[in-house]
């Protein structure tokens, strides 16, 4: 994953210029929390979140805790590591599964972000648990959504529900409900809607995207967001926070070379978990989100 290099770099530069010395002296810490923060920003993590961030660390860097160690230096990192795993949402969350099933899954997102691929790649996910996920093309706004959605549950092996013909095409509730029905009499576990999105975040859309939430009370609700969106990342993940009240975050591209920011930034700001990263095309490239696992590998 090329995605933290630069960061990582940097942080593991400050971090080393850290370690010659003995005891930090306040300065010291000063200069670090300095280099932090410039180095956070220029990843494109949002402001707020980096003031936080480097508020919380000075302030530990600079107790006892640090004063105390035998080894200062390495103290510090290790507060920078935890601080990293907490704003990247703590514990790893997993998928809540209804008591009665199906359990329904809502995809939400801007246009490109990955919401059709990710069905696929949670479809193939699920069924090697056990599961017997059904898709559901809920995006009626693009002409060819439905049809690349029936190839990804092709190649997923998953059963995809789609609009007929004369039976309430066009109308993205409707084929929510009547699919969860349909999953409940023919013994789909799981049921995963896809939903529309645009290229910029749309009022429609959205009343169309919470319409379908009220519609089928989803058990879980996944914002997917490119990581490659950058500063953009909290206002949209914002927007859709207000629009879908999502219940995780679903990090796209992560394989391609976005600095960072959305991924530091969204779980910290709309207090909602990061539950799984995709890195890549291929259904295969998908993993769930360990907050603990990302922070050791941008310190490494
Ligand atoms: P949607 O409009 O939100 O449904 O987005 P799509 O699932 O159609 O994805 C948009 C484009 O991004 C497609 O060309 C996908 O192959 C590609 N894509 C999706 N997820 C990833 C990913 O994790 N990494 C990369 N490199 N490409 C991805």
């Amino acid at each position: 994953m090329a995605t933290f290099g630069t960061l990582s770099d940097r942080l593991t530069q400050t971090f080393s210029a850290l370690r010659t010395k003995g005891k930090l002296s306040p300065a010291d810490v000063d200069k670090t929390v300095r280099e932090i923060r410039r180095a956070l920003l220029d990843a494109d993590v949002a402001l707020p979140v980096v003031k936080d961030f480097t508020s919380t660390v000075r302030e530990r860097a600079l107790g006892d805790e640090v004063n105390k160690a035998l080894n200062p230096a390495q103290q510090v990192v290790q507060i920078v590591n935890e601080e990293l795993v907490a704003i990247l949402g703590g514990e790893q969350r997993r998928l809540e599964f209804a008591k009665n099933p199906p359990t329904v899954i809502m995809l939400a997102g801007l246009q490109g972000a990955g919401k059709t691929t990710l069905a696929g790649k949670l479809a193939k996910w699920l069924k090697a648990q056990g599961h017997t996920p059904l898709l559901v093309a809920a995006d009626l706004q693009r002409p060819n959504a439905v049809t690349q959605l029936q190839v990804v549950g092709e190649q997923a092996g998953a059963a995809v529900f789609a609009p007929e013909p004369g039976n309430g095409i066009g109308d993205p509730v409707r084929v929510a409900k009547d699919a969860v029905q349909f999953a409940r009499t023919r013994l789909h576990d799981v049921v995963i809607v896809d939903t529309a999105g645009r290229l910029g975040v749309d009022a429609e859309l959205m009343k169309q995207a919470s319409n379908i939430r009220k519609a089928v009370d989803p058990d879980e609700v996944l914002f997917v967001i490119d990581a490659m969106i950058g500063q953009d990342a909290v206002a949209t993940a914002q927007a859709f926070q207000e629009g879908v009240d999502f219940t995780g975050v679903v990090l796209s591209k992560l394989d391609g070379d976005a600095r960072g920011g959305a991924a530091l930034s969204v779980a910290s700001v709309t207090g909602r978990p990061i539950m799984f990263a995709s890195t890549g095309e291929g259904l295969d490239d998908f993993e769930p989100f360990h907050p603990d696992r990302m922070a050791s590998r941008i310190l490494d």
